[in-house]
């Protein structure tokens, strides 16, 4: 038996191609202009050993395996790990799952400007230069002034993100002293951003006040003494204690704070500019109300509600901003160019009202459920004109739910019109995974035995891409 075994073995590893060998297939001639000759040996070395260490370790039969299907065996295996290489590098997607916001898929889509004002100033620009005097200039001074203006703000500061914008506000101006916080408050945004955490990481100590779901005025001021150096409220974004509940109102806070000679900061999280309350957004704190009612800095997300890129921002008071600007971590966060390239672009848009109709964040929260509704009809009656007479693909429209995704808003879901799929001969997750490794690759969501597509996260040029890979279905 062991001797039969051996040598069904020994003729296996003969049918093996070598490297040499797996080089001149097919498969791997198609695949080199893109990895280079270099990488393809690699790969074809790694399919090769594996191959090998198969054999020796399993009992398979040379009569299940011949040497061409050995070969075939090889070509696709380096065909697949190429492919599952390739899908970790960062590619487009159609976002079909309603989510608006949807942190894994890169969060808010660009606005045309942004894109163009990042492609324009991606070779030598004037990041830190100032034409007028033809010296050294301040860096992020547009975006900066422009998010000052639109905020009512006195000064703005950006940096690399939301997280870096609250370590730096809690670095710079709480570390050593006590911050005070609703226990309310002490969330956890997400990707393990814990509010507890960074204060304590920034040196600050976390004096927390109120139960879980009041907190009054009076909590506030309780503990108040003189190593307090701010109040800080969080917005929960991600998270709603419903019922009965109390907080005080940010301009009773801020009457508190500057009573006592203390800061009151703000981390807004998603935060809107103009008022969202019209498309449900009620309790997205509106920036510009909170720095009129009195907070002395306020930080918030680029990519969540604002519609651009990743970005802490952060405005306030003139003598707070400088204070923050002037601090060693701020070098260690600041921003690039292309982030002050995208932000001036789509604060531009907000400054000339026209950001509901050229920010695709806010143009798919205010496109009505009617809209979607038409869209989707339109797009089910062309794909029953271009589908095959014999496909396995059946489709049909209902009902459901948008997302705003981010963390914002969870209780706000705007009404949708969806378009559910089915396969005759594949089960949902494979119709699901199917249309994730199309080309572009499409990402949307199973309910029960139905894959959904929602239109409001779809433009509508790759509505049309969309429509190819649906009619090319078998
Ligand atoms: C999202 C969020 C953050 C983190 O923002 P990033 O830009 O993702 O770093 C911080 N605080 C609140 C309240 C948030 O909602």
């Amino acid at each position: 038996m062991q001797n039969g075994k051996n040598s069904d073995t020994a003729t296996l590893l003969r049918f093996l191609p070598s490297v040499d060998a797996l080089l001149q297939t097919a498969a791997a001639r198609k695949i080199l202009a893109e990895t280079g000759a270099k990488h393809l040996a690699n790969l074809a070395r790694n399919v090769v050993e594996t191959l090998r260490r198969e054999i020796l370790e399993t009992n398979e039969k040379p009569n299940e395996f011949s040497r061409e299907t050995l070969v075939q065996k090889a070509e696709d295996f380096l065909s697949d790990i190429w492919r599952i290489e390739k899908n970790t590098r960062l590619q487009r997607v159609i976002n079909a799952t309603g989510v608006i916001i949807h942190t894994n898929l890169g969060r808010a889509p660009l606005s045309e400007k942004a894109i163009k004002a990042i492609s324009e100033v991606s070779g030598y620009c004037t990041l830190e230069y100032d034409l007028e005097t033809g010296k050294r200039g301040r860096r992020g001074i547009g975006a900066e002034n422009l998010l000052a203006e639109i905020t009512g703000a006195e000064d703005a500061l950006i940096v690399n993100n939301c997280a870096a914008a609250c370590v730096l506000v809690l670095s710079a101006l709480a570390q050593g002293g006590e911050a005070i916080i609703s226990r309310g408050e002490l969330v956890e945004i997400g990707g393990d951003f814990r509010i507890p955490d960074v204060m304590t990481e920034s040196g600050a100590i976390l004096r927390e006040v109120g139960a879980t779901n009041r907190t009054k005025i009076s909590d506030y001021e309780k503990a108040i003494n003189e190593n307090t150096r701010m109040i800080i409220k969080v917005h929960p974004s991600n998270y709603r204690i419903i019922g009965f509940t109390e907080s005080p109102t940010v301009a009773e806070i801020a009457e508190l704070a500057h009573r006592k000679e203390i800061l009151f900061y703000e981390d807004a999280g998603s935060g809107a500019l103009p008022d969202l309350s019209e498309y449900g957004l009620a309790d997205e704190p509106v920036i510009s109300q909170r720095v009129a009612a009195g907070a002395d800095v306020v930080t918030f997300s680029g990519d969540k509600l604002l519609g651009a890129v990743q970005a802490g921002l952060i405005v306030g008071r003139r003598e707070v901003i400088e204070t923050l600007r002037k601090h060693p971590l701020y070098r260690a966060l600041r921003a690039n160019k292309l982030i002050y390239a995208a932000l001036e672009a789509t604060l531009e848009s907000f400054r000339k009202e026209t950001a509901l109709t050229e920010i695709p964040v806010l143009q798919m929260l205010s496109r009505s459920d009617k809209e979607i509704e038409q869209r989707t009809k339109d797009f089910a009656k062309k794909l029953s004109g271009k589908i095959d007479k014999n496909t396995n693909l059946e489709f049909s429209i209902t009902k459901g739910n948008s997302v705003i995704g981010g963390g914002s808003a969870p209780a706000v879901q705007p009404e949708s019109t969806l378009l559910a799929l089915k396969h005759k001969k594949m089960p949902v997750n494979e119709l699901e995974r199917t249309l994730r490794l199309s080309k572009p690759p499409i990402i949307t969501r199973i309910l029960e035995d139905k894959v959904l597509i929602d239109l409001r996260t779809i433009s509508e040029s790759e509505e049309a891409e969309l429509l190819e890979i649906l009619a090319k279905l078998k």
